[in-house]
């Protein structure tokens, strides 16, 4: 528990310092036998990983970003190819889309998950798109590029709505890619199979992320690709070492992506306490529910019976957002917004070709959002104090609630 002034809003420093022996003795042991890129212990972290995503595959990468950029490299996903996403995510899904030389173009997400609205997704294959005469390909009638892939954003840690997700791919023969650098053990549940399924495990693909405040962080930058597709793996593989298959064998154009054995060595004491920690964020969310959810002030995340969320963020929802963040703000308590400017309206993409108005679901919440601090380590106390400094938004003094019973 953070006992400074305040709250903050992600802890960092408490499982570190929880867990100092057993990194000191990881990083030492790598220190010993100076096998600092690759190895064992990155093999270990990468078979672990793979068999707590319920995947056959793990590679290890440098970042999130690299892990999106390489899954859809190693597929054939280039120039004159589109991707299909939302454009309220991170920045770095459209940026691993573009640098991996192909167009995102956006869907816009449901208003109640703040995930891909299939409905919009559905509209835009059919509505924007067309079959090629031999019906092999789908073509986006405007500009003629091809269509390959759907990269749903398991936003925040709840998972997409992936049957609908993997029945539109099916029909019209493309590749989904998970965005699961924000959904380390997130779970949803199928209606075709009768029963959960881990993300990173569903999509041809999956890339996760192991920045320091992910659920899963490594100490520096980290990522992953997981897949059960081998060649795929093979191809991930080769394009984070420089395209090799043997040293000094360069089978592709690859990148200098690997993940190395420091960080490996530290996630993988971490990934030992990871159901843990999502179930205590998961307990943190329910008590935000219970102390939230009548409120008129703010509205709390919705969780279909289908989602099992890790809660990366808990994100909740106000026309008052601005004065609510500048109140806790004032009371000490950290919050952040995910993400205030949607991606369709950033500067540094000014060739997507879109406008303002052309994803109101996502424009308006960004406006509204407000991701309130959330960790495995936050305790009833905090968030009864979060809790009551946002139902006292309009009281000039600071009254303090307690859970109701
Ligand atoms: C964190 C994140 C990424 C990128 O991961 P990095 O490891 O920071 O490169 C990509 N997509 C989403 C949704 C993320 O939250």
């Amino acid at each position: 528990m953070n006992t400074g002034k305040g709250i903050p809003f992600v802890d960092l420093i408490t499982p570190h310092v929880e867990l100092q022996d057993d990194l000191l003795a990881a990083v030492k042991d790598i220190l010993t036998t100076g096998m600092f890129i690759g190895g064992p212990v990155v093999e270990g972290f990468e078979k672990e990983f793979a068999t707590f995503c319920d995947a056959k595959y793990c590679i290890g990468v440098s970042s999130g970003t690299d892990a999106l950029r390489f899954a859809l490299m190693a597929a054939g996903i280039g120039v004159n190819d589109i991707v299909v996403t939302v454009p309220n995510t991170f920045v770095a899904t459209v940026e691993a889309i573009v640098q991996a030389g192909a167009t995102p173009q956006f869907v816009d997400v449901d208003p109640d998950t703040f995930n891909m609205s299939v409905q919009a997704l559905e509209n835009y294959l059919r509505t924007e798109c067309e079959r090629s005469k031999t019906q092999t390909a789908t073509i986006h009638s405007a500009t003629g590029k091809i269509v390959k892939a759907i990269m749903p954003v398991h936003l925040y840690g709840q998972m997409c709505e992936m049957d609908a997700i993997m029945d539109l791919a099916e029909e019209f023969g493309l590749s989904v890619f998970e965005d699961a650098c924000q959904a380390h053990g997130s779970e949803y549940f199928s209606r075709k199979t009768n029963r959960w399924h881990k993300a990173g495990s569903i999509g041809r693909a999956a890339a996760f992320s192991f920045y320091p405040g992910k659920n899963l962080g490594a100490c520096g930058e980290a990522g992953a690709v997981t897949t059960n597709d081998e060649t795929l793996a093979a191809r991930v593989r080769m394009i984070r070492d420089h395209g090799q298959s043997k040293k000094y064998h360069h089978l592709v154009e690859g990148y200098n992506g690997r993940l190395d054995a420091m960080q490996a060595a530290i996630l993988r004491i971490k990934l030992g306490f990871l159901n843990d920690w999502n179930t205590s964020r998961r307990q943190a969310a329910a008590r935000y529910q219970q102390l939230l959810g009548s409120a008129e002030v703010v509205r709390v995340p919705f969780e279909p019976s289908w989602s099992r969320g890790n809660y990366h963020l808990y994100v909740i929802c106000s026309s008052e957002r601005d004065e609510l963040q500048k109140r806790l703000g004032a009371l000490n308590i950290g919050t952040g917004l995910h993400y205030p400017i949607p991606l369709h309206l950033q500067d540094g993409y000014p060739n997507l070709g879109y406008k303002l108005g052309d994803f109101p679901v996502t424009e308006r919440l960004a406006g509204e959002i407000l991701s309130l601090p959330m960790y495995p380590q936050i305790v009833a106390q905090q968030q009864e104090q979060i809790a009551a400094a946002v139902l006292n938004l309009h009281s000039p003094t600071v009254i303090t609630s307690t859970l109701p019973d």
